[in-house]
């Protein structure tokens, strides 16, 4: 399995519909709605630090402005930033992150790795 760093095409962010499109440069098409992509945050206040707990642990709900992606920042060549409508900004997809998360049936069929959320 090589561990190339997947390549994003085009990254588009369709706010009518709440839903962030990748298209990647192997042909492959994910699809990710912004809730789930705020709740796969990876930063250290949404994910705790040091066995503290994170913003995301504390709470089963998040509000509308949490989930309302307003800009995404490319981070060098390898990840991308939401800006979340809460002003949240620090959370860095790298681009492997981003295809992992690929929620999609050829995707999600090929095992994940871990269940994070422990659901
Ligand atoms: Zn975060
Ligand atoms: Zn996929």
């Amino acid at each position: 399995m090589s561990q190339t760093m997947p390549e994003p095409l085009t990254i588009t962010a369709d706010v009518d519909e709440r839903l962030l499109r990748v298209e990647w440069a192997d042909g492959h098409r994910s699809v990710y709605a912004f809730e789930a992509l705020r709740w796969a945050c990876p930063c250290a206040t949404c994910r705790g630090e040091w066995g503290r707990p994170g913003l995301l642990d504390a709470t089963d709900r998040l509000t509308p402005e949490q989930t309302d992606l307003v800009d995404l920042r490319q981070v060098g060549r390898y990840a991308i930033c939401p800006i979340w409508a809460d002003g949240h900004s620090t959370g860095i997809f790298t681009y492997r992150a981003l295809r992992d998360l690929c929620p999609c049936a050829e995707c999600a069929g090929r095992g994940a790795t871990s269940d994070e959320r422990g659901v």
